[in-house]
Order: C-alpha cells, then sequence, then structure tokens
C-alpha cells in the first residue's frame, strides 16, 4: 500500500453530502500526496481536492484486484447477486445525495439525475445480477459427446469511465464485471470523480468484500495510463474519446489484454418528407440534452429537401423556447459545459464552420449573459458533408443541418464519416425504415425515438465509434474467459 502522507485533504462537502477525497484501494481509504482541484462547470467553484494517483495507487489497487479475486470467482453467483441488489438499495437510498453531488460535479441536470440517472444506476446493478442467474447455455451434443459452456470470471479488470454520465457509465461496467465474479479497479474521469467515492462506500456497506471494487482517482495520463499499462489486468473496459482509445489500445496490446472501446460519435438524426414533422422537430431538439455532451447525440440533422424549410422554422420556434441556466433549477433544459477547455473547443468548431460559410440559423456562441460555461444551443446551415463541423464530433450543444433529395443520398450522407454509433430515423413509412436501418453503419438505429435503451440488447459502435458491446450477454460474454467443456459418454471407449 503506498504510504499515507498525513496532510493530504481526505474529505469534502458538496451541497451538505459528504464525499471522500481519497482512493478506496483494498477496502481502506488511501490518500496521495498530491491532490487535483475539482471545479464546478456551475459557477466555477472549487469542489474538492481529489487525491491524485500514479503508479504506486494503480499498484496497489491491481494488487488488491488480484488478492481479492479467487474469493469473489468462487461465491456462488446467488450470492454475488444479493449483494449486487444490496448495492442496488442502498444506490436507492442515496439517489438524492448521488443526483446532487453529480449536478455539482459535471453540470447535468439535476432532475435528471434524480428522475432519471441515479434510478438507473441502481437499475444497472439489478438487471445484471438477474442476468447472471439467468445466464445458462444449453448444453449440446457432439457424436454423443456433450459440451457445456460456462462463463467463467476473467480476473481484475481495469474500468475507464468519462465525466458526461459518470455514475451511469461507471455501473453499466461495474455491474456486469462484478457480477461474473471478477474484482475492478475503476478510474473515473478527473473532471467528475466524486460519485464513484460515494459508490465505493455504498458497496462496501453493502457488504462488497474488500478488493472487490477499487477506485483510484486521477489523470488519465497518470492514474489511467498506469492501470491500462498494467500486464495483471485481465480486461479494460474503456469509454471516452478516440485519442484516448487509441493510447488504451496500445498499451493494452503490449500485455494483450482484451478491451472494449465506446467511443464518439457523429450520428445522423434522418427526416423524410412522409416524417410526423412535429416529433422530427422534438426529436432534433432532444439532441442538445446535456448540453449536447451525449455520446449518442444525433448532431447531423438530415432534411429531405421539399420539407427542411418547415422543419427550420419549426426547429427555430423550438429551441427558443428552451431555458438554458442553472442546472439545479427545475425549469432549466440545458445546463453548462464541463470545463473552460470544452467550451473553448466547441466554440472553436463553430467558429471555423462560420468562417467556412456556413449559417448559424440558431444560437452560435457562448451566452455572454448567464456567463461561465454555457454554450447557446446552435443550428449552423450551409456546411458541406467534408467539412470538419460534420466530420468531427463537437461534444456540445451544436447541431448542422444538411439536405438531401432522395433516401441513397441520404443513406451516403448518413454514413459518410468514420463513426458509426447511432442513427435516427424519423419516417411515416414502415417499409422505408426497414430500408434504411438496415443499410445504415450504426450500433444503434431508432426509428421515431430516440435514446430507448434496454440493457438487455447489445450497445456500442462500429468503425471509430468503438470496438465490442455492451449489455445482456454481451457484457459477459466479455468480462468473462468463456469456456466450452466436451465431456465423454460413459463407457465410450468400450464401444470402439
Ligand atoms: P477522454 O478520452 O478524454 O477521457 C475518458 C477517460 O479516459 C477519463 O477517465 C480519462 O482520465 C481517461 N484517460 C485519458 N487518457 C488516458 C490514458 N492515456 N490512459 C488511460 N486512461 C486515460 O474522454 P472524455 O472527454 O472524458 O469523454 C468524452 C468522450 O467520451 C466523447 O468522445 C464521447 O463521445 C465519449 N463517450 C462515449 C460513450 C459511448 O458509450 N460510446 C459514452 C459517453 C462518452
Amino acid at each position: 500500500m503506498p504510504e499515507q502522507p498525513p496532510t493530504a485533504p481526505t474529505a469534502a462537502v458538496v451541497a451538505g453530502v459528504a464525499v471522500d477525497t481519497r482512493h478506496w484501494i483494498g477496502g481502506e481509504r488511501v490518500p496521495s500526496a498530491q491532490t487535483f482541484t475539482d471545479v464546478s462547470p456551475i459557477d466555477g467553484r472549487t469542489l474538492a481536492e481529489v487525491a491524485r494517483g500514479g503508479t504506486d495507487e494503480a499498484d496497489a489497487a491491481v494488487a488488491a484486484a488480484r488478492e481479492a479475486f479467487p474469493a469473489w470467482a468462487a461465491t456462488p453467483r446467488t450470492e454475488r447477486a444479493r449483494i449486487l441488489h444490496a448495492i442496488a438499495d442502498g444506490v436507492e437510498k442515496r439517489v438524492e445525495d448521488l443526483a446532487i453531488v453529480e449536478t455539482h460535479d459535471n453540470g447535468a441536470l439535476l432532475r435528471s439525475h434524480r428522475r432519471g440517472v441515479m434510478p438507473r444506476v441502481a437499475h444497472n446493478f439489478r438487471f445484471f445480477a438477474d442476468w447472471l442467474l439467468k445466464l445458462e447455455h444449453e448444453d449440446f451434443d457432439t457424436r454423443g459427446h456433450t459440451n457445456h459452456v460456462s462463463w467463467d470470471p476473467a480476473g481484475p479488470c481495469v474500468l475507464i469511465t468519462p465525466w458526461n454520465a459518470p455514475l451511469m457509465l461507471a455501473t453499466w461496467k461495474v455491474a456486469p464485471a462484478l457480477a461474473a465474479g471478477n474484482t475492478v479497479v475503476l478510474k473515473p474521469a478527473e473532471w467528475s470523480p466524486l460519485t464513484a467515492s460515494l459508490l465505493a462506500d455504498i458497496a462496501a456497506e453493502a457488504g462488497l468484500p474488500a478488493g472487490v471494487l477499487n477506485v483510484v482517482q486521477g489523470y488519465g495520463a497518470e492514474a489511467g495510463n498506469a492501470l491500462v499499462s498494467h500486464p495483471d489486468v485481465r480486461r479494460i473496459s474503456f469509454t471516452g474519446s478516440v485519442p484516448t482509445a487509441r493510447h488504451i489500445a496500445a498499451a493494452a496490446a503490449a500485455n494483450l489484454t482484451p478491451v472494449s472501446l465506446e467511443l464518439g460519435g457523429k450520428s445522423p438524426l434522418l427526416v423524410f418528407a412522409d416524417a410526423d414533422l412535429d416529433l422530427a422537430v422534438d426529436l432534433a431538439v432532444e439532441q442538445y440534452d446535456n448540453a449536447g455532451q451525449v455520446c449518442l447525440a444525433a448532431t447531423r440533422i438530415l432534411v429531405e429537401a421539399s420539407v427542411a424549410e418547415e422543419f427550420t422554422r419549426r426547429f427555430t420556434r423550438r429551441a427558443a423556447a428552451l431555458t438554458q441556466g442553472d442546472p439545479r433549477a427545475d425549469g432549466t433544459d440545458i445546463g453548462p459545459n464541463i470545463h473552460p477547455r470544452q467550451l473553448e473547443k466547441i466554440h472553436g468548431f463553430v467558429e471555423r464552420a462560420l468562417g467556412a460559410g456556413a449559417q448559424a440559423v440558431v444560437g452560435g456562441g457562448p451566452d455572454t449573459e448567464l456567463g461561465g460555461l454555457y454554450y447557446r444551443p446552435t443550428l449552423l446551415t450551409g456546411v458541406e458533408q467534408d467539412w470538419e463541423i460534420v466530420q468531427e464530433e463537437v461534444f456540445g450543444p451544436v447541431l448542422t443541418l444538411q439536405t438531401f433529395d432522395t433516401e441513397d443520398e441520404a443513406v451516403a450522407l448518413a454514413n459518410g464519416t468514420r463513426f458509426g454509433l447511432a442513427a435516427t430515423l424519423a419516417t411515416g413509412d414502415s417499409e422505408r425504415a426497414e430500408r434504411v436501418r438496415a443499410r445504415l453503419v450504426a450500433g444503434t438505429v431508432w426509428v421515431n425515438c430516440f435514446f430507448v435503451r434496454d440493457l438487455r440488447a447489445p450497445f456500442g459502435g462500429s468503425r471509430h465509434s468503438g470496438i465490442g458491446r455492451e449489455g445482456g450477454t454481451w457484457s459477459f460474454d466479455f468480462y468473462c474467459d468463456v469456456k466450452n467443456a466436451v465431456t465423454a459418454p460413459k463407457g465410450w471407449r468400450d464401444h470402439g
């Protein structure tokens, strides 16, 4: 265990909720000599000084996960499932604390955290606990020999997660990894580190044995890099950006550690002339959720030319009615962006697009009255398919609008980036929906809806949007060493 310097800050109080800001390793709180400052995007206020881990902490956490692995892997499935349900109970009891801390930490809407996100965090644990108990493969016969497939736990897993939906995305990984019988080291994003620490408390109270879940705080290049380079790690699951994924894949390659990558997107929303136009406008406006910081966001609106003018008119009216402001207020639709660097990045994309000849029909810059990190919801028209603004992920409330005349053209535009995370179709013609969805390169296609996710379904991206799928049995396939045991029939040698 790394030495514990007595002077490092160890806790913070965020909106009345106490959060331990040290690492959680082997069932103990562990500080680091160095800390980093966690700032709220709502008002730039310092929330906490958080332990800044490096190689020592990564080594200690992987060692703890290794030590805890054999006992957890041997724990009966029913007992593992019971503990995961107890964690879900703990999350449900602390929904309010988790919601308020996460909103202060990453600026997403408090009402969404309360009503949607945190209850779903609990559901993530319940779902994978229950799926574990149902996870059976039918035995089958080969010339009298029985094939028996089992999902054996793989070992210590490193889970690296982003800031845009911190606890939700972390628990999509933590829950199946633990259910499968693995031990875990979670490294949350440095821009939103706090709820991962509360999760460690909840898991310990639920009776999860020491070392089964470890949380190492710190920067990606330090703690993150040390974890993904560790030779004792059996799985790496990463959600984040493409450049980071390249580093992680390279580090993992040195040890041949299997990697799951959930990356960015530049997803299209295809609006055909036969669509319910008000529904299409609703779907388009929904893309501003979480201030546009959603990997799945359909940021490229592709509209059939004959309805483009009417669509734009209705969209502009709807966008003007959105309320931007403090994410803690019930009436707010769009909160702040995460960090000054992110705001700068978003504005850089918009300025370059405007410089190239795009028009900002809606928004086009930060909200100077609100100050801080609020970027106005923006719609850019007059853009070309090969422009940066159409090809690259902005990760802010910035949408582009292009038009098409034919279904073929729509599909070509939709598939015309290096990403393939998701696509949304608005059409009143079910045959068209079937035709088009079959031709789209995307891990998820929504028809006349958006963001509906069932944990039984596979989730992930094609092309540069990722490698692998999460959800249901796909998660267990990744987190397990799947084994086939072939058993000969009794006395088979007698029959020659
Ligand atoms: P990021 O890649 O900058 O960081 C993600 C995590 O990786 C953080 O915890 C960071 O500390 C860590 N990290 C950074 N460098 C590392 C390294 N060298 N080794 C190990 N870890 C390292 O991404 P972000 O800015 O936090 O998140 C935004 C991105 O995530 C967007 O591209 C978005 O589309 C994507 N995302 C994808 C999904 C999905 O499911 N496909 C979901 C949410 C976000």
